[in-house]
């Protein structure tokens, strides 16, 4: 069987558009990474280096085949140009409703007859856009994890007007780029993935958000118990980039009426968006990168005694500030 998906385009240059956008160039396809904003499309591009040095030292790529990879990219904040020859389109614009339905609807009229869209959505449905892209037919979900190069997955959901022939094209799409595809066998908000993250992320947030404990215990405690883990919730908030988490907890907390939800994704805006620090990708979230303290070898260490003071100051502030 030839491929019959080589031309792509992507929707949002921001933390996943901008590695869908690498790894299936690296993986031989053609793609035009699209944003609203110039800046974005720059920042992508430095993201893109990075992911080169990524790529020669985990994934073993020469010069050529990093070389070979930029020359299949290309950036574009013209949506009419971006699409243009594209056989496939991923949608990786924030997760806010509008600002897709906007977007989907603006490309109806652009796109070329054959093409077929996906969104990347975390954890809205297809069948909330499938009418606004003009093709229900040609659209699904297909949904990547972060950090694409090593969590290999691709979740797969159709909605109910979805034809077999399109989750058959994608489906090969996700195998040719290296993904192992997750058919998602009905329609759930957060598909399989984040059906399990997006709880531990808002019950961590909350720990933090309530003063109940700080970043570093709770992601200590979760790399105790869960031996082998690189990293906890709040490094994992990190990755997946502030702003996506202020996106799912404002709209989560606003559908249900969550007010803990609402306080959450409020913290996330004071103490980090309004700061500029968006997690790994501007270097500072709830860690400073490139050297996050969860990655220092003594971070799950048993302490000195020496650190007992302040391990009791992080318990009882008050009485330990009235002793001293
Ligand atoms: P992001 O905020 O990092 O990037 C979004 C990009 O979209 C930005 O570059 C922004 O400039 C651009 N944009 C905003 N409005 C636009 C418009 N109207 N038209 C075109 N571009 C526009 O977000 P992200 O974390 O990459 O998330 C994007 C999508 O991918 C969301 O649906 C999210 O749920 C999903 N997703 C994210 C992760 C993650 O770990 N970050 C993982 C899987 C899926």
């Amino acid at each position: 069987m030839t491929n019959t998906l080589n031309n792509l385009t992507v929707l949002g240059a921001g933390v996943l558009g901008g590695q869908i956008a690498w790894h299936s160039a690296f993986k031989g396809k053609r793609v035009v990474v699209y944003d609203l904003f110039e800046e974005s499309l720059q920042r992508c591009q430095m993201a893109h280096q990075q992911y080169a040095a990524i790529y020669r030292a985990e994934m073993g790529a020469s010069e050529a085949m990093i070389s070979e990879t930029q020359a299949r990219l290309s950036y574009s904040c013209s949506l009419a140009d971006a699409v243009t020859n594209a056989d496939l389109v991923i949608e990786a614009v924030p997760e806010i409703p509008e600002t897709k339905v906007a977007v989907y609807q603006e490309m109806a009229a652009l796109l070329p007859a054959h093409t077929l869209v996906a969104t990347n959505s975390s954890t809205l449905l297809p069948a909330q856009f499938a009418s606004a892209t003009g093709r229900p037919d040609k659209y699904c979900a297909l949904h990547f994890a972060n950090m694409i190069w090593s969590m290999n997955l691709a979740e797969v959901m159709a909605h109910a007007g979805t034809a077999e022939s399109t989750l058959r094209a994608v489906t090969r799409f996700a195998i040719e780029i290296g993904m192992v595809p997750i058919p998602i066998q009905k329609e759930q908000n957060g598909y399989v993935l984040n059906t399990w993250l997006v709880p531990l992320l808002n019950a961590t947030q909350s720990l933090v958000t309530n003063g109940v404990s700080t970043p570093e215990y709770i992601d200590r405690t979760y790399m105790i118990a869960n031996r082998g883990c690189a990293l906890g919730p709040c490094g994992i908030m990190d990755i997946i980039g502030m702003k996506t988490c202020f996106d799912v907890m404002t709209y989560w907390g606003t559908e249900n009426q969550d007010a803990q939800l609402l306080a959450n994704a409020t913290y996330i805006k004071q103490h980090f968006i309004d700061q500029g620090k968006l997690g790994l990708q501007t270097g500072e979230g709830y860690y400073c990168y490139p050297n996050p303290a969860y990655q220092a070898a003594d971070f799950l260490a048993v302490p000195d005694m020496s650190a007992v003071e302040e391990l009791v100051a992080l318990v009882r502030p008050q009485a330990l500030a009235a002793v001293s």
